[in-house]
């Protein structure tokens, strides 16, 4: 059996393994920023390219290269290049795929540092953004323009979790001439392969739930090597590069991904059904809900409806702040992707510098939390909110 027929969870314990000459089980950690050559002609072959190897970790490390065979075969994708953070890994595909006076349509929803980078700092260099509302297909079909070189959306969206239909928009986009990428980090590999759908490029966060438990920063683009190639081009000569020991920390991390994100995603599911009984629950935003409007869109897209469950309190503000400063085992913060649960307010903190006006026309209300469901039990979950909500 050759290691193209091996399974996901397979892959996510086996694939991009190079063992050294002591033969390691576990995969070595390359704690090193150059390599050394054997000749003055080796060194001059490996610098031109001619001879295949490392040379120095702001190109190649091992341990890096390692990790990007993995995720990519998790992925499918032909290849991966890992940078230093998620929000690199975004700079590095616009720096490397795109120029002055080229524009990109992103949906509305999408995380809040990447909206500032292309809304505020890529303008800069004569880069415009379009953002369009997540849920219709037409709105990105007429924002493009003959310059649009990128359509990125995130699905499911952050902090409501709409689905946006990653085909349909894969089609309008290549009509239109853009490639599309997608921010996988709430889904990851584990529950949705964008590639497969048509999309031209992921993006991971690997501070997510690739690493799972909250450690190290990193990211990667995934895709056809021609693209890559040109991120992997811009990342060696601008720097961007992820550290050999976060890229070891975030594989030991993916071992365990198809697990995690299973039973993360089964927590998820019985809290949002519980939350949905609370009378002091006005709404549940969950894809794996059978009340969440694309419901059957998300369970086609993607193997379950995720970690992610954001909800309304009756109350607003006091009362969804009552609920957090009730939390004893929730850690209250905004980060997302870890094995312990973490709740956030999202009106007053992530979304906290968008103007009130445009928080309520997005439906972030005062009374919106956030929880990132984890690896407790659920029973112990509900009883933390349980006080809040009473
Ligand atoms: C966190 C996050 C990012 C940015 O990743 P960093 O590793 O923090 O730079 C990008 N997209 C999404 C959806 C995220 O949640």
């Amino acid at each position: 059996m050759s290691s193209d027929d091996w399974s996901f969870e397979t892959l996510a314990v086996r694939a991009g393994q190079h063992r050294s000459q002591f033969n390691e089980h576990s995969e070595a950690l390359y704690l090193t920023s150059s390599f050394v050559f054997d000749s003055a002609a080796q060194a001059a072959a490996r610098f031109s390219g001619e001879e295949e190897g490392n040379v120095y970790a702001r190109f190649t490390n091992p341990t890096v290269t390692t990790m990007q065979e993995r995720l990519a075969a998790l992925e499918g994708a032909e290849a991966c290049v890992a940078t230093a953070s998620g929000m690199a890994a975004i700079l590095s595909a616009v720096m490397a795929l795109m120029k002055s006076g080229e524009h990109i349509v992103a949906s509305r929803s999408i995380f809040g540092a990447t909206q500032q980078l292309f809304g505020t700092i890529l303008p800069r260099f004569g880069i415009e953004t379009s953002f369009v509302d997540a849920g219709s297909v037409e709105g990105f079909r007429a924002a493009l323009r003959p310059t649009t070189r990128l359509v990125f959306i995130e699905t499911p969206s952050n902090p409501l979790t709409e689905v946006l239909d990653i085909a349909a928009i894969a089609e309008v986009a290549h009509a239109g001439g853009a490639l599309v990428v997608v921010d996988n980090c709430f889904c990851t590999p584990a529950l949705q392969r964008p590639l497969q759908l048509g999309a031209d490029l992921v993006i991971h966060s690997a501070t997510k739930y690739l690493d799972g438990q909250g450690r190290v920063l990193g990211g990667a683009v995934c895709g056809p090597k021609p693209l890559t190639d040109e991120v992997f081009k811009f990342l060696r000569t601008a720097g961007p590069t992820l550290s050999p020991f976060n890229a070891w920390v975030i594989l030991k991390g993916m071992e365990t991904l198809a697990v995690r994100m299973q039973a993360q995603s089964t927590n998820a599911l019985q809290l949002a059904q519980w939350l949905e009984v609370q009378p002091q629950v006005a709404r549940v935003y969950y894809p794996g809900l059978t009340s969440h409007p694309q419901h059957a869109l998300a369970m086609r897209q993607q193997k379950s409806g995720g970690a992610i469950v954001s909800f309304d309190v009756k109350g607003c503000r006091e009362a969804a702040w009552r609920v957090v400063d009730n939390c004893h085992l929730l850690s209250i913060t905004a980060n997302l992707g870890d094995t312990k649960t973490t709740i956030t307010h999202p009106a007053s903190t992530t979304h906290g510098r968008i103007s009130p006006e445009a928080r309520a026309a997005s439906g972030i209300g005062e009374g919106l939390l956030r929880i990132a469901v984890g690896l407790e039990s659920p029973a112990d979950i509900q009883a933390d909110l349980v006080r809040g909500l009473s």
